[in-house]
């Protein structure tokens, strides 16, 4: 199988060409075709395996149509810590090469009126952690029902971290149309039923 067979936009497979990688991993095989159709999913994979791009790869896809609006962003990316959000951002940066997506990064240790500036001229993909976000939206300057895609990324990880509480609170916020992508290494009983309360119908995929 290689990347040429997933379906991709012309834009991002170029994007991919340039970067190197020629065959997909068996999370990416299995999760693009599907998450560009829309569908939600569950992906349950270690870091190494290839699972960023499974994710950024369809996002900057289904994100070619449509423009943000001020405050309002398209997609939100929920990561435990500021070191992964940040690595996030980097594949979004390298596989968004020949889009224009604006990225925005909402992480503790950053000056709040950067990020607030970003917010107001419109955010394509919002990548945060979660403390950071709510207290972001607290103050008004975000608003998440124009959200089309959510992932939340290591979650067994947030677990661990004691942000089910806050992701809780950021998915009631959520439209419910929308799509989601669910990552996680294990699958403890409280990350099952985040995604029994919060997903709709997942394909799931194990790696
Ligand atoms: P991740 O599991 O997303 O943290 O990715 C692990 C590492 O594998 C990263 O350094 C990626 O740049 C790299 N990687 C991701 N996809 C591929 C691929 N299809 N071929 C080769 N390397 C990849």
């Amino acid at each position: 199988l290689t990347f040429a067979e997933l379906g991709l936009s012309p834009k991002v497979q170029a994007a991919v060409d340039s970067s190197g990688y020629t065959t997909p991993t068996p999370i990416q095989a299995a999760a693009i075709p599907v998450a560009i159709q829309g569908r939600d999913i569950l992906g349950i994979a270690q870091t190494g395996t290839g699972k960023t791009a499974s994710f950024t790869l369809p996002m900057i896809c289904r994100l070619e149509t449509g423009r943000a609006r001020a405050r309002m962003p398209r997609s939100l990316i929920l990561a435990p810590t500021r070191e992964l959000a940040a690595q996030v951002a980097q594949s979004f940066e390298k596989y968004g090469a020949n889009n224009k997506l604006n990225l925005a990064l909402l992480i503790g240790g950053v000056s709040m009126d950067e990020q607030t500036k970003k917010l107001d001229r419109g955010v394509d993909v919002l990548i945060a952690t979660p403390g950071r976000l709510i207290d972001h939206f607290q103050r008004g300057r975000v608003m998440l029902m124009g959200v089309e895609i959510l992932v939340i990324d290591e979650a067994d990880r947030m677990l661990d971290m004691g942000f089910i509480p806050d992701i809780e609170k950021i998915c009631k916020l959520l439209p419910p149309r929308r799509q989601t992508l669910f990552f996680s290494a294990t699958m403890p009983p409280e990350i099952t039923r985040l995604v029994d309360q919060f997903m709709n119908d997942p394909m799931r995929i194990e790696v």
